[in-house]
């Protein structure tokens, strides 16, 4: 019995850790690393291990830094099957298949740009780019999802049952606890996947795990504390209503999963409550209109405020106010669109998307916001407009910003310092040891020591491809 950390060490993304059990392989999630170009693609496109080897992924949530690279994985000989929740899969349906589709636009992006440099110079340096992974092999991936419902008991292989919880933090998002029986001591282990916070939108709260031996734990937010998640609508209204007022737009990056639906509900009770100017409101981006669709298919996964929403006849993705912008011809002519309006488009961290051409004609302007929604990893666009820098490059360019920056950290999907430490309160009566990932360096070493005063429990923040013999 060995663990092994391929991802998510010592960094927040690209999630994807080895179990070994009775001499099988398998993966706790498949996620895309995302950073500097350059080492994103050399680890997305290099699995250290012979995928073909791997029986089965276990994948806690469909974002796209836990999931991302399922399709990478399969067109390198993965067939086996993954097991995740029916909501889980319905949105890697959407998400995989938007993610292959960005992978080809970038490779052809930079071969267009090799093929002019040639053109100019035939001795140019530079070699042609694969996408990562294509749409056929986005589709290829989408049999091989094994939905199981929360807290059903599933046999994985010899020696490996899998039990999932609800983890509170997107659509479908879970907790697994793995009890492993090939040998005569079993061990029970625990992946938090990433853990939610309590009273967040439209999700329900973490569901508490039971007591076990190891925990694989998330430290997003390890060394933080949130604001509480009431406020955050004042200060939306406030942002609105100060930008709107000054003319200015209101450019929101966020993930199409999740915070577009949460950001949806609130500016939807602010109509309601009259708190807010009446300005236009879309939502532009193609996957979070797919995504929105799925979590109107999953009103299971729904907490009280929803329901309640939906049992007055009132859709809480959808208000009149509100449009859904698919059509890119639609999307282009909101860059001609006058006067405050708010628009939200993904990715979240700036990346890749619609949301560059909105940033790229609005951050010039000081009357407009820049609304950042999420967590924002390091060398990603978004956190270079996060920092306020100068000039902030955009499609290989510099562009001056002059636009307000606002971030709503309180909608985050991850528990902050104290909620994770409560959160893993229940595992502790037999908890070994701590395996910290998903954060970077200094978020891990604050919640080390804060599980360790706490808990008098050792924690480790293992390295890159690090393995831990399980007994
Ligand atoms: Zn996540």
């Amino acid at each position: 019995m060995k663990l092994t950390f391929w991802g998510a060490a010592q960094t927040v993304t690209g999630s994807m850790h080895e179990l070994e059990v009775a001499g099988r392989h398998y993966l706790l999630d498949c996620g895309l690393y995302q950073g500097r170009r350059q080492e994103a693609n050399e680890r997305n496109s290099r699995f250290p291990f012979s995928p073909s080897n791997i029986q089965a992924v276990l994948l806690s949530h469909a974002h796209i830094d836990h999931s991302g690279n399922l399709p990478g994985l399969v067109k390198n000989g993965f067939s086996g099957p993954i097991y995740t929740t029916s909501a889980t899969a319905d949105l890697c349906r959407a998400m995989l298949a938007d993610s292959a589709h960005l992978q080809e636009q970038d490779a052809e992006f930079l071969n267009k740009r090799l093929r002019r440099r040639r053109a100019l110079d035939p001795n140019a340096q530079g070699q042609t780019i694969q996408p990562l992974y294509t749409a056929e092999d986005a589709e290829k991936t989408e049999p091989l999802f094994r939905a199981v419902e929360l807290g059903t008991p599933t046999d994985i292989g010899p020696g490996l049952r899998y039990q999932s919880y609800d983890a509170g933090h997107i659509l479908g998002s879970t907790s697994m606890v793995l009890d492993l029986s090939d040998r005569p001591r079993p061990v029970r282990l625990a992946f938090s996947g990433d853990v939610g916070r309590p009273g967040l939108p439209i999700i329900r709260d973490p569901q508490p795990l039971p007591p076990v031996d190891y925990l694989i734990l998330e430290s997003t937010y390890g060394d933080r504390l949130h604001e509480a998640i009431a406020p955050v609508k004042n200060k939306l209204a406030g942002i609105i209503t100060r930008t709107a007022n000054r003319g200015g737009k209101i450019i929101v990056p966020a993930f199409a999963v999740g915070r577009t639906q949460q950001l949806v509900l609130l500016l939807h009770e602010l109509i309601n409550e009259n708190r807010i100017p009446s300005i236009p409101m879309f939502v532009d981006s193609p996957l979070a209109v797919n995504v929105t669709e799925v979590f109107r298919n999953h009103p299971e996964c729904f907490d009280e405020e929803v329901r309640e929403f939906l049992n007055n006849h009132q859709d809480p993705f959808g208000f009149s106010r509100l449009r859904y912008v698919r059509d890119v011809n639609e999307s282009k002519a909101l860059n001609d669109l006058h006067g405050p309006f708010i628009v939200i488009s993904a990715s979240g961290m700036c990346e890749a998307g619609r949301i560059l051409h909105h940033l790229r004609n609005n951050i010039g302007d000081s009357r407009n916001t820049v609304l950042l929604t999420g967590f924002q990893a390091q060398y990603t666009l978004g956190r270079k407009i996060q920092e306020k820098q100068a000039e902030v490059p955009i499609f290989g360019e510099p562009m001056p910003l002059r636009a307000e920056v606002e971030t709503l950290d309180s909608l985050s999907g991850h528990a902050d310092q104290h909620e994770l430490l409560d959160w893993m309160k229940p595992t502790t009566p037999t908890l070994r040891k701590v395996f910290l990932v998903h954060g970077e360096e200094g978020q891990g070493k604050a919640l080390a020591q804060a599980i360790h005063e706490r808990y008098n429990i050792e924690v480790l923040q293992p390295a890159r491809g690090q393995s831990i013999p399980l007994a």
